[in-house]
């Protein structure tokens, strides 16, 4: 099945719900498909108007999902029919939660010491019956990325959630795609950090508010600074309106 692709910055994002995203991703788990996931949030999308290799990898990327009220603005903007945001924590958990009945293997990947650890825990105890069959942190030299890659194969998880924070989880997952062979990879920012409970996610009502961005942006002082890509991306999107 295909999606509707909207075109954001060059970047195509898929306009599709929820239910579709999980739909395809557990199609591509069936298949065995070696399906790449980016999740692409206003940030995202801007990062890869300067970043020429983030940018191809979108490009080609098996599915880009809109993860953000600034991808869904953008493509309301543009005139284009966008259902819902697809946010890359929400899928996980929808992938999670659905692992179990199909027996599903999966693997983290990514954030500091122990926080994978915690976030298996954490799934272990929220999806019963859930296979976490490895945990890797992300912080790591070239000379580490063998034994990782061998450690992900030797696992042969079904479903790979890499948490390295953007451009880095994209850029690894493509490089290493042909030899992981893993059936579906998604690049999935902070969210082991927020399963095990190192970083908050924003309130229900704040996220309905579709101020998640602004939320994260004063609970995390570091990530201030980045508040400034969402005006740069409104304004971009602007004028790139035909
Ligand atoms: N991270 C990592 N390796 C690195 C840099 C970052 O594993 O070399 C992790 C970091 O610990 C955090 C995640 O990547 O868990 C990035 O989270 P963030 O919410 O900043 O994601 P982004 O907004 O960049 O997708």
């Amino acid at each position: 099945m295909s999606f509707p692709i909207v075109e954001i910055l060059g970047v195509p994002v898929a306009a599709l719900t929820m239910a579709e995203a999980v739909g395809q991703a557990e199609r591509w788990m069936d298949e065995r498909r070696g399906a790449l996931i980016a999740t692409a949030n206003a940030e995202m999308i801007m990062n890869a108007t300067r970043d020429e290799e983030l940018f191809e990898i979108l490009r080609v990327a098996d599915l880009v999902v809109p993860d953000g009220a600034g991808t869904v603005w953008a493509a309301h903007h543009l005139g284009h029919e966008m259902p819902e945001r697809v946010a890359g924590y929400d899928l996980a958990q929808q992938l999670l939660k659905r692992a179990p009945e199909k027996d599903r293997r999966v693997f983290f990947f990514g954030s500091a010491p122990g926080v994978a650890e915690k976030a298996k825990q954490k799934a272990e105890a929220v999806y019963p019956g859930i296979r976490v069959v490895g945990t890797r942190n992300g912080y790591f030299s070239e000379a580490d990325e063998q034994e990782i890659i061998r450690e992900i194969r030797a696992a042969k998880p079904d479903l790979l959630l890499a948490a390295l924070g953007v451009p880095k989880q994209e850029k690894w997952l493509k490089k290493h795609k042909d030899e992981l062979e893993v059936p579906v990879s998604i690049g999935v920012g902070g969210t082991l950090d927020v399963m095990a409970g190192t970083a908050k996610r924003a309130p229900l009502w704040v996220q309905k508010a579709k101020l998640e961005w602004l939320f994260r942006g004063l609970l995390q002082p570091k990530r201030a600074g980045r508040l400034l890509a969402l005006p740069k991306f409104v304004f971009r999107v602007h004028a790139s309106k035909k």
